[in-house]
């Protein structure tokens, strides 16, 4: 096809094609047109287990220098040559040591790339100017497929764009490569979502380059000790990493992503800081949370990456969420933290490297607060409480807050009264659909801020829990108390509306003076 770009000049821009394969019934016609493009020098993107593969014929110098250009790769990051048959390792290396076997049976085919001495067959093209070669055999049939049809040895770098984060469907693929490739073969979602694991063959111990979903322990388990490149994680070592490819900045979104690091509450907490000061601003910032905490969030824009109870929904589901952000208009992202094990050492590796190795310690943040939850509470949580919290939700506060309500007699969930529900909407707020909740020791904690509406429930709140070893009572107050007014909150229950109505102006007085206070607190005032 011929284009022309803004200065008029034609330039020839490829039809790239693209072809839906089902996995467990593959389409030979379509298996066999794609052979021949690689046969014939072409690229094609194909499904691996890890991510979208481009492909090449890895003996073919030229079609190695295309790759390069389709994916705006530096050239001397050197390719993976995919195989199908263990036999074939023989022609591409030389000095296979011993322990190759023994790994190949165990972890081939799948995510395990293994480096060796290239033979002459292999080009300096695919090996980005090296004396040895990465191996791998997939375990995709439509990779073993494709890999046979094209002769045998078919280099296959990830299918994105150099910078952008891998691709795991052919969506992705097509995004960063069309019109630059001949085919794409969209064999659905990959499986597991993170690049192989590299283990640099030539050395002794053998040596992981990158980590991946074949972890160090599933390693030593076959042939004993192995050792780790040391520049894998974190920003410390001034060497360069031993994988060409591991220097470069990798994997990374548009925006700017921080890892915040603390214990998981820690990290909720301070991500819910920062998403609260940026919207404060009017910014939006990507929040990048687990199944375990995406309810704690409020503000933001939030993706779910999966569960840390299964850490391969986390693994499979990264590089397209940090692709989603590419899309969306936010400001930063942060992401919680990951545990380095088993796969969680790639995960984190490769959140590091989208990073930028950008992090940011939980407490940084969350240190200057005293209190992180306010909680009010009344007789019933039916009125005053959920009245108290909603005004306060809509003040300006400088600090995110979990404001909540509690009563002290709760038998059943009931709703919010109607007569306070009436005032409410006349002050353009609402509480349908809250329902009454029972304050218990869980809620006396150190950072939690307990205001009764009267002396009463603070009276009774003592009695029941100022010895208990697990609740912590030196934070209640009463509301006059804390903002230092004298004035009462009568209860209006069973009165005419006029009294709600006066009720709800006096929480609101003291609601305005309880948010100035708070926000002393964060000016350094405590
Ligand atoms: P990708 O194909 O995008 O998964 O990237 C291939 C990775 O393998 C890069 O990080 C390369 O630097 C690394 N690699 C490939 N061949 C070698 C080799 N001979 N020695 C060290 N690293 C290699
Ligand atoms: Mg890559």
């Amino acid at each position: 096809m011929l284009r022309a770009n803004k200065k008029n000049v034609i330039i020839k821009v490829m039809e790239t094609i693209i072809k839906k394969i089902d996995k467990n019934q593959i389409d030979e016609n379509i298996i066999r047109e794609a052979g021949e493009i690689l046969r014939e020098g072409g690229l094609v993107a194909f499904p691996t287990e890890t991510v979208y593969g481009l492909g090449a014929n890895a003996l073919d110098e030229e079609a190695a220098r295309k790759t390069y250009a389709a994916k705006g790769r530096p050239s001397d990051n050197p390719l993976i040559v995919h195989i199908a048959d263990f036999d074939d390792l023989d022609e591409i290396t030389m000095n296979v040591p011993p322990e190759t076997e023994a790994l190949a049976q165990r972890f081939w085919p799948g995510p395990l790339t293994m480096i060796f001495e290239k033979s002459r067959l292999v080009p300096y093209g695919t090996t980005g100017g090296l004396e040895t070669v990465a191996v791998r055999m997939p375990s995709d049939p439509i990779a073993k497929e494709l890999i046979l049809a094209a002769g045998g040895y078919v280099s296959a770098p990830s299918a994105n764009t150099s910078g952008r984060p891998s691709p795991t469907t052919a969506e992705h693929v097509w995004e960063d490569l069309n019109g630059k490739i001949e085919m794409i073969i969209d064999g659905g979602s990959v499986d597991i979502g993170l690049e192989s694991t590299i283990v640099d063959m030539t050395v002794t111990p053998p040596m992981i380059l990158r980590p991946g979903a074949i972890t160090a322990d599933m390693l030593e388990e076959v042939i004993g000790v192995v050792s780790v490149d040391e520049t894998i994680l974190g920003s410390e070592s001034n060497q360069p990493p031993k994988a060409p490819g591991m220097k470069y900045r990798h994997y990374a979104p548009k925006a700017k992503l921080t890892i915040v690091q603390g214990s998981l509450k820690e990290e909720v907490f301070a991500i819910r800081q920062l998403a609260y000061e940026k919207a404060r601003q009017g910014k939006t910032i990507g929040i990048i949370g687990t199944d375990e905490t995406v309810e704690f969030y409020t503000h933001g824009l939030i993706k779910n990456i999966g569960s840390r109870e299964n850490e391969k929904t986390i693994a499979r589901n990264l590089y397209r969420i940090l692709r989603e952000f590419d899309e969306e208009d936010v400001s930063e992202i942060y992401s919680e933290s990951f545990a380095i094990q088993g796969i969680g050492n790639a995960i984190m590796n490769r959140l590091e490297k989208a990073a930028g190795h950008c992090r940011i310690p939980a407490s940084v943040i969350t240190k200057e607060q005293k209190y992180r939850r306010i909680v009010f509470v009344s007789n019933t949580d039916t009125c005053r409480g959920p009245v108290a919290a909603q005004i306060l939700k809509k003040q300006n506060l400088e600090q995110e807050y979990w404001i909540d309500s509690k009563g002290m007699v709760v038998l059943f969930p009931e709703p919010v009264n109607q007569k306070a529900e009436a005032i409410m909407k006349s002050n353009q707020m609402s509480l349908e659909g809250y329902t009454s909740r029972k304050l218990t020791q869980r809620d006396l904690n150190p950072d939690t801020l307990v205001l009764t509406m009267g002396m009463n429930q603070k009276e009774k709140i003592l009695a029941e829990y100022e010895h208990s070893e697990e609740a912590y009572t030196d934070n209640v107050y009463t509301l006059n108390e804390f903002v230092g007014d004298n004035l009462e909150i009568p209860d209006p229950y069973g009165q005419p509306l006029t009294a709600y109505g006066e009720c709800y102006e006096k929480i609101t007085l003291l609601i305005e003076k309880l948010a100035k206070i708070l926000n002393s607190f964060t000016k350094g005032g405590q």
